[in-house]
């Protein structure tokens, strides 16, 4: 192996084509499985890495292809896209400027809004009847294009706390469609109360 393929020291001391034991997280209160689990083999460090979309030698960027595409509430900067497929939770959507930029070159207007508008995401998701909190994270290795992700956490399911709350919403029974569309109703409309109009399934 060659350092360009495993860069740091970090990337050499890593087992790979192992698998590492499943034991740190089993037993855990956050974690989703039990009984004989194996961790999948570590795959080797891919760099360069791989375009992601919007970037040069990536796929086109599916934001400014189709910028309204699943969104539910759009003002003149920011659209909220929830109108996916229904999960198990009672809201996954996706806070994007509806510019293209990355969070390195976000203009300052739109870093300095972005606090506030999590602030509202996060309360618009929490008026879902029979939702305690709304989690949020950044991960960006999909898509170029600046993305904020928000899940509804169901009040009570404490096993839903920490970092799985996402695949349990793969795990458990999907919201029915109806119920969904007025979850994206509820969320457009607490939105609109400060700027912007609900879209998509949410104006129906
Ligand atoms: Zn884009």
């Amino acid at each position: 192996m060659t350092s360009t393929e495993r860069p740091t020291a970090y990337h050499q001391r890593l087992p790979y084509g192992e698998r590492v034991s499943a034991e740190p997280v089993l037993g855990g209160p956050f974690f989703a499985f039990d009984g004989d689990l194996r961790v999948v083999p570590l795959a080797e460090p891919v760099i360069p890495e791989p375009p992601r979309s919007g970037e040069p030698g990536g796929a086109p960027c599916p934001t400014c292809t189709e910028p309204e595409s699943a969104a539910i509430w759009a003002d003149d900067r920011w659209i909220l896209k929830a109108g996916f497929e229904p999960t198990g939770l009672p809201m996954v959507a996706l806070l994007v400027p509806r510019e293209h930029f990355r969070l390195d070159n976000l203009p300052a207007e739109l870093t300095a809004e972005l606090g506030p508008m999590i602030q509202r995401v996060a309360g618009a998701i929490r008026r879902i009847d029979g939702v305690a909190r709304t989690h949020f994270s950044r991960f960006g290795d999909g898509s170029e294009h600046f993305h904020v992700w928000f899940f509804a956490r169901p009040a009570g399911l404490m096993q839903l706390r920490g970092p799985l709350l996402s695949l349990w919403g793969d795990l458990l029974p999907h919201v029915p469609v109806e119920e969904f569309r007025t979850n994206t109703r509820t969320v457009a409309t607490a939105l609109t109360e400060h700027s912007g109009t609900p879209v998509g399934i949410a104006a129906g």
